[in-house]
């Protein structure tokens, strides 16, 4: 595997970051991983400071949006290791996004090797307390000058680490949207693509002016199936069976959906991946059959919904402090923090690696 070099930055900002204040999304530990890819292979990989990327106006990406990421978590197990959840499935995942997006993929071991270099050297970052961690972003995007339409030649990945707070997650409110669609079968729903994200806003920015938290999407044909929400997939407790849309092409593989749906065939519970409409969805309301509704990603483990709008419905719920949602996040936790035997080989310890 190709080797990477370490430079480190003099002067931490560690010392002047209050881990407890950090608003999400914004603050940066002090090194990146980075490396180019140029005629056909990936190199000059290192961890250095962050620092802006200097870029050129025709730069693809900024035209033509071959651009990918993912969205993992390190946090801290009882001794003060960071334990790592699940990278091998990110890095496929990140495979999978460059194949549809037409971009070079990465070996998945210098992917997992990379983010545990940065975890290990970035350690100090992540905050001890609980539901706290350090929220890694592995992203990639095209480099070639040049204002044709073709696959760019050239890129760069990189991964930032971000510490973040505990995610108090109040229950959402959401719009099931007969306006704009997030994805349809063969287009790019199913890679974790910035476009999506920015074909989303206006809808997002619609459903907060009518009192909404986020957009519920559903199918690109008939607005009729669900199929999940901005970054997280969806699951309802109807009649004590617990169903989620399949990933059919549209929606994305999440990692947190795979992991209830594994706990929650392991606790026994029924669990049904099939289509589900949102006919379907009020009439189990209107029928007092429908218990729950929640969110699941990484961010966020899973996020109780307390409404849903859909054409004139308004479905009401009254999420319980004991909901099947805050059980799997529970459960999550436990998992990342290693309170809870790891049984499925998710978490991966990062001990301190010896050149750092
Ligand atoms: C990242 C993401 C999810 C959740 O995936 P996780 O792997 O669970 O974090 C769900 N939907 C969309 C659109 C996403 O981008």
């Amino acid at each position: 595997m190709m080797e990477i070099r370490i430079d480190k930055v003099k002067l931490s900002k560690l010392p002047q970051t209050d881990l407890t204040k950090i608003p999400f999304g914004r603050v940066f530990t002090d090194h990146m991983f980075i490396m180019e890819y140029k005629n056909g292979s990936w190199q000059n990989a290192r961890i250095e400071g962050v620092r802006s990327i200097p870029m050129h106006p025709a730069n693809l990406t900024l035209h033509y949006g071959q651009s990918i990421f993912e969205g993992m978590k390190a946090s801290k197990n009882e001794d003060g290791v960071p334990l790592l959840f699940r990278a091998d499935m990110h890095a496929a995942r990140m495979n999978a996004s460059a194949k549809r997006m037409c971009m070079p993929t990465i070996d998945p071991a210098l992917f997992v090797e990379a983010v545990r270099q940065l975890v290990s050297m970035e350690r100090d970052w992540i905050p001890g307390d609980e539901g706290s961690a350090l929220y890694i972003r592995p992203f990639m995007f095209a480099t070639d000058e040049f204002l044709g339409v073709a696959p760019s030649e050239s890129y760069v990945f990189i991964i930032l680490t971000l510490p973040v707070a505990p995610y108090y997650s109040h229950p959402v409110k959401l719009l099931a949207s007969t306006d704009y669609i997030r994805a349809a079968k063969g287009g790019v729903g199913e890679a974790k693509t910035a476009g999506n994200y920015a074909a989303s806003l206006l809808a997002s920015k619609e459903a907060k002016q009518k009192g909404f938290d986020q957009v519920l999407w559903l199918d690109g044909r008939d607005f009729k199936y669900v199929q999940e929400v901005g970054t997280m997939n969806i699951f309802f407790v109807i009649n004590d069976k617990v169903i989620t849309p399949p990933t059919d092409g549209a929606i994305l593989k999440g990692i947190t959906r795979d992991s209830f749906l594994h706990i929650l065939k392991d606790k026994g519970y029924a669990v049904e991946i099939r289509p589900i409409s949102m006919d379907e969805v009020v009439e189990a309301y209107q029928n007092d059959q429908l218990q729950e509704v929640f969110g699941a990603g990484t961010a966020a483990v899973a996020v109780d919904v307390q409404q849903i709008g859909y054409k004139d419905h308004l479905i009401e719920l009254n999420p319980r402090k004991d909901s099947l949602a805050q059980l799997l996040k529970k459960e999550i936790n436990g998992l990342r923090s290693g309170k809870i035997e790891d049984r499925y080989g998710w978490t991966e310890p990062v001990y301190e690696v010896e050149n750092v």
